[in-house]
């Protein structure tokens, strides 16, 4: 996809907004992220329907001949891996200042940490880290 910019998403309206990252680091792939329900949707309906779905939004946006068939694909599953059960938070419009919320300790007993309750550095490993050391600390005070 070399006419495309190296960065940008597709709004697809109604399915949810498709991410691209083109040629990363100069690299002949392309990564894409999705979330949400269309997430859900692919993970259920397998790795070809996938491709053809994003293929088809793609194609739809930049035209058939900017967009080449893949020769290879990886494509993710991770909320039904037990081990990950998902991949990141995402907020709804509106609703990012209640990321703290979901900290809230219940009777000083149980304690709540990881990303999602970070409202600056949700989405981010040091958002997590730091979400579990306040939690480590409001559990010994
Ligand atoms: C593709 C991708 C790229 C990323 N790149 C970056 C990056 O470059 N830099 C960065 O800072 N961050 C990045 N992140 C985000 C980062 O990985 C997460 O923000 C971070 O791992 C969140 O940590 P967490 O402890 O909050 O949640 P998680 O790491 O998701 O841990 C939650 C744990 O809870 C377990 N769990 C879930 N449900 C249950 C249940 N019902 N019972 C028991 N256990 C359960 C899960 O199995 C999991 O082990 C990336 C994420 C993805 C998906």
């Amino acid at each position: 996809m070399h006419d495309l910019p190296s960065e940008f998403t597709v709004d697809t309206s109604g399915d949810g907004p498709i991410h691209f990252r083109n040629r990363p680091f100069d690299r002949n792939y392309v990564e894409i992220a999705v979330g949400g329900r269309t997430a859900a949707w692919m993970e259920k309906s397998g790795q070809k329907a996938t491709v053809a779905f994003i293929l088809e939004k793609l194609r739809r946006v930049a035209g058939r001949q900017a967009v080449l068939d893949p020769v290879q694909q990886i494509v993710s599953a991770w909320d039904g891996d037990n081990c990950i059960r998902g991949a990141y938070s995402c907020a709804r419009p509106g609703a990012a200042d209640q990321r703290p919320l979901l900290a809230c300790p219940i009777d000083n007993r149980l304690f709540f940490a990881g990303e999602a309750t970070s409202r600056n550095y949700y989405a981010s490993v040091h958002g997590a880290c730091s979400s579990g050391r306040e939690a480590a600390r409001a559990a010994t005070d």
